[in-house]
């Protein structure tokens, strides 16, 4: 029989496109062709932070990732992320099923977007810009 007061924690979930005051892992580098350049093994949030410059917005430059912050997020629904799931959804209907590979980058075991949506949002997430506004 189990008991719920010794079943272990959740993990915290990770939130793969965060506004750099929330940040707590470098995730990935934005290329030229607007895709990302994921970073692993994980780097913290810091050495991209330190990179930026102030011309333009940290976020147009790199991925960040930091703790999913649930209600407090415009995109939470109630029960999951809806942003995830819309980019999982949209991109999808563009480019059909996920490849079998997926990309490598630091933060899976704990990924929002991926334990809600699976394959199909590593799929959409390389080529997700962070909008910060
Ligand atoms: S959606 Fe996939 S690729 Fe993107 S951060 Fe989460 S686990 Fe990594």
């Amino acid at each position: 029989m189990t008991d719920a007061a010794h079943q272990p924690a959740p993990p915290e979930r990770m939130c793969p496109s965060t506004p750099a005051a929330n940040a707590t892992v470098f995730l990935g580098m934005i290329t030229p062709a607007g895709r990302v350049a994921y970073v692993t093994p994980a780097l913290p949030a810091e050495v991209a932070l330190a990179q930026a410059g102030a011309d333009t917005p940290v976020e147009s430059r790199y991925r960040l990732a930091g703790p999913c912050v649930t209600a407090k997020c415009g995109f939470w629904t109630g029960a999951h992320c809806g942003l995830g799931e819309r980019m999982a959804a949209s991109f999808q209907e563009v480019a059909g099923p996920a490849e079998d590979d997926l990309p490598r980058c630091a933060i899976r075991r704990t990924c929002r977007w991926y334990a809600e949506q699976g394959r199909a949002a590593c799929a959409a997430c390389s080529h997700v810009v962070t909008d910060a506004r």
